[in-house]
């Protein structure tokens, strides 16, 4: 059998630790010699009123499992108060969950502006405000982990959920920038789309559907993208619930490539081979923008554009 995955004294942070998946991994890092952080404003799904109840619960349960925890009832819009519980607590920060979220869902007819910002708050605000306030820790330490919660939503779109799924995509290029900005620090970001039971999904899943999507069936991938161990893998996207776990990237078509001649590059021409746009079958998986100098100097030895 593999080693135990530890985290001896190691600081985990848990926004929306208070239930559902903040709350499996929040008692799994207590459970594995961590000192966990558990941050939850304690209101409802919808994002309305707010409790010490949910994290102080949790605290319980991990003190009482003999692991080390402290509570933070904070909202995640002002995560530089969260990473100073932190700091006051443990005196150090090495691993930040990004998770707490809220839904909002609603016909994009029928949206209102405030569905809209609190989404935007909770969600990308509160992502961008705890890792901001944890970054330069992880930067003078030279380590730091991160997750973010993004969602299938996000990733593929949702009815109901603009709001939503605008917000979950973002977590995708936030995710992807810090990985770029925080690697020479040994900073390592990954964004997870992930699918579980809890009190969000409860009523949009049957019950025998969540009967098998277990909180606890996403911990394990996160436990190992956020270990010390993991030296590589870093940006990258995961969909992961009820024991799966895949990893989605970009696909990009090899394209069209048209002459940029002003007579002759025109909407027409375009969709003369609308086809070579779709066609994938020589696609490639890219890690940034095409090479448009390479591509420029390719469309000068073409030959004039069909109309
Ligand atoms: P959940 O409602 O059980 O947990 C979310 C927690 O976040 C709650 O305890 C809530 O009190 C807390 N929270 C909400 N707003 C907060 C704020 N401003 N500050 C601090 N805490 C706050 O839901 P969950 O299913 O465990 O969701 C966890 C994350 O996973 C969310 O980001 C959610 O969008 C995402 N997600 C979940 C699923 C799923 O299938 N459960 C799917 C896709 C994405």
């Amino acid at each position: 059998m593999a080693d135990q995955l530890r985290y001896d004294g190691q600081t985990v942070v848990v926004t929306g630790a208070g239930g559902g998946l903040g709350k499996a991994y929040a008692t799994f890092f207590g459970s594995r010699g961590a000192n966990v952080v558990v941050n939850d404003l304690g209101g409802t799904f919808k994002g309305e009123g707010a409790s010490n109840k949910a994290a102080d619960v949790v605290v319980d349960e991990i003190k009482a499992a003999g692991g080390k925890a402290v509570a933070n009832y904070d909202s995640v819009e002002f995560g530089e108060k969260i990473i100073d519980t932190a700091i006051q607590a443990f005196g150090r920060i090495d691993i930040l969950i990004n998770n707490a979220g809220i839904l909002r869902d609603i016909s994009f007819k029928n949206i209102k502006d405030e569905d809209w910002d609190l989404i935007m708050k909770v969600h990308v605000t509160g992502s961008y405000k705890c890792a901001h306030a944890a970054w330069p820790h992880f930067r003078k330490q030279k380590y730091g982990r991160i997750i973010n919660t993004a969602s299938a939503a996000g990733l593929f779109g949702n009815f109901g959920q603009t709001n939503y799924s605008a917000a979950k995509l973002a977590m995708v290029g936030f995710t992807e920038t810090l990985a770029k900005e925080g690697f020479k620090y040994n900073i390592f970001a990954n964004v997870i789309a992930p699918i579980a039971a809890s009190r969000m999904t409860e009523t949009v899943m049957p019950p025998e559907v969540l009967a098998v999507l277990k909180p606890k069936w996403v911990v394990p991938l996160v436990a190992n993208l956020v270990h010390s161990s993991n030296k590589t893998e870093t940006g990258s996207i995961f969909e992961v619930g009820g024991g799966h776990m895949a990893k989605i990237r970009w696909e990009r078509s090899k394209g069209l490539l048209l002459k940029a001649d002003p007579e002759t590059y025109t909407p027409e021409s375009i969709l003369k081979k609308w086809d070579q746009v779709n066609d994938f079958s020589q696609a490639d998986h890219p890690q940034g923008p095409a090479n448009f100098l390479e591509l420029l100097e390719n469309a000068q030895k073409l030959p004039p554009n069909e109309q």
